[in-house]
């Protein structure tokens, strides 16, 4: 039976198309501010934002769909996913799968699931951070180390500081580069090196989005497939056609950042799947799993914004990602974090709520000026473009100081 979707939902929005009443998830910590997974080349200055839905009982989607995987069959998915291997298993040991990631937790144990359990040959696909951190160069290493080959796709570094300066500057958003590639790259290099199998590790889905999107293996296209009208994809809140018109930016410049082509990808019958859905998979374990099986590191300290230690810890814009997240949503780095550990059972609510009392929000002073300079902008420059991204059903003025109005208990 589905519950009823909370009224609050429906009721007036305010900035970003955000529910104006305030609520948190009973259960965990999320609040109804978060926004679910957009499809990143329609993202313009202004869009609204499906945000997570919170049933009558004031749970959050992502708790519910938490409770329902206790239910699955966890042996039964393993038999479905060795079924569907062997169709696309090579017999001359080709490459047969591809799996994108950048040596982060995630796609380490999918990689290493999928050649040393399930015999596949996977080829390695990364899209590189935007500024990698040591520990991200080194853990990358420690990935392609443990025995696979790699076709990592460097940008046009010159626009890719562009992109970023643009998407931080009209959205608010520096991290929509990194995602776009995220996205986009692995289907095209299974159109290009005719592997139809893409393979990713966890499914982003289950922090909130339509829980829909949940219940199958296969990512929609909709995410990372589109026709390739120049006028109709933004980046960075510009449309690809005045990029090359107004910035002078080429088609090839740009190609990085286009959805795949969906009549290539129905040529070579490409399938995108979260080994998340086959096999049981949470944050911690992925860790763990890492850890004992690779020479994958953790933060040698507390990551800013947080109390973890290995959570997105690759590329130096992350910690700027965090920070106008939890400007835009009144949601940061430790909510995230713990919202997830409280669904996985690895943390209880009340401590979660201390650690986010204590950390969330945190200024990313770590990284600062490196950022700055990497997008080209001004100290001046970011607190003005932060300052206006604040909601006012989110943030109050005191003295000088900026408050969240509601907070989790
Ligand atoms: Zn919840």
């Amino acid at each position: 039976m589905t519950k009823k979707r909370s009224e609050s939902n429906h009721n007036q929005t305010g900035m970003y198309g955000l529910p104006v009443d305030v609520k948190f998830c009973k259960r965990c910590v999320i609040s109804n501010q978060r926004p679910s997974s957009s499809i990143e080349f329609k993202n313009i200055k202004g869009s609204s934002k499906r945000t997570i839905f919170f049933d009558e009982d004031g749970v959050c989607e992502a708790c519910r769909f938490a409770e329902k995987k206790k239910t699955i069959d966890w042996k039964q998915r393993e038999e479905e996913l060795k079924e569907m291997l062997s169709h696309y298993r090579s017999k001359d040991g080709s490459y047969d799968v591809v799996v994108p990631g950048s040596g982060g937790k995630d796609s380490v144990q999918a990689a290493y699931l999928l050649k040393y359990k399930y015999g596949m040959h996977p080829l390695l696909v990364t899209w590189p951070p935007h500024i990698y951190t040591d520990m991200g160069r080194r853990n990358f290493q420690a990935w392609v180390n443990t025995g696979f080959d790699n076709v990592t796709h460097m940008p046009n570094q010159k626009a890719h500081r562009l992109l970023t300066k643009l998407a931080f500057e009209n959205l608010v958003h520096p991290f929509q580069p990194f995602i776009l590639g995220q996205k986009n790259l692995a289907p095209k290099i299974s159109i290009t090196y005719n592997i139809p199998l893409v393979f990713y590790g966890e499914n982003e889905a289950e922090y909130g989005n339509p829980i829909q999107d949940n219940t199958k293996a296969i990512r929609d296209n909709s995410y990372y497939a589109a026709d390739r009208r120049l006028e109709e994809i933004f980046l960075g809140g510009v449309s690809a056609k005045q990029l090359m018109t107004d910035y002078g930016l080429t088609r090839s410049d740009l190609e990085p950042y286009l959805p795949a082509n969906p009549h290539l990808l129905e040529q070579t019958k490409t399938r995108v799947h979260y080994l998340g859905y086959y096999v049981k998979w949470d944050p911690q374990s992925a860790y763990y799993f890492s850890v004992e099986n690779t020479d994958f590191y953790p933060n040698v300290e507390r990551t800013e914004g947080s109390y973890s230690k290995y959570n997105s810890i690759d590329d130096k814009i992350d910690w700027f990602h965090y920070y106008t997240y939890y400007i835009k949503f009144g949601i940061g780095r430790a909510t995230n974090d713990a919202a997830q550990e409280v669904r996985n059972e690895h943390l209880r609510r009340e401590e979660a709520v201390l650690l986010i009392r204590r950390f969330d929000g945190e200024f990313p002073q770590i990284y600062f000026k490196e950022n700055l300079e990497y997008m080209g902008i001004t100290e001046q420059r970011f607190y003005e473009l932060i300052d206006k991204a604040r909601p006012p059903h989110l943030w109050e003025q005191k003295q000088g100081q900026w408050n969240l109005k509601h907070q989790v208990s």
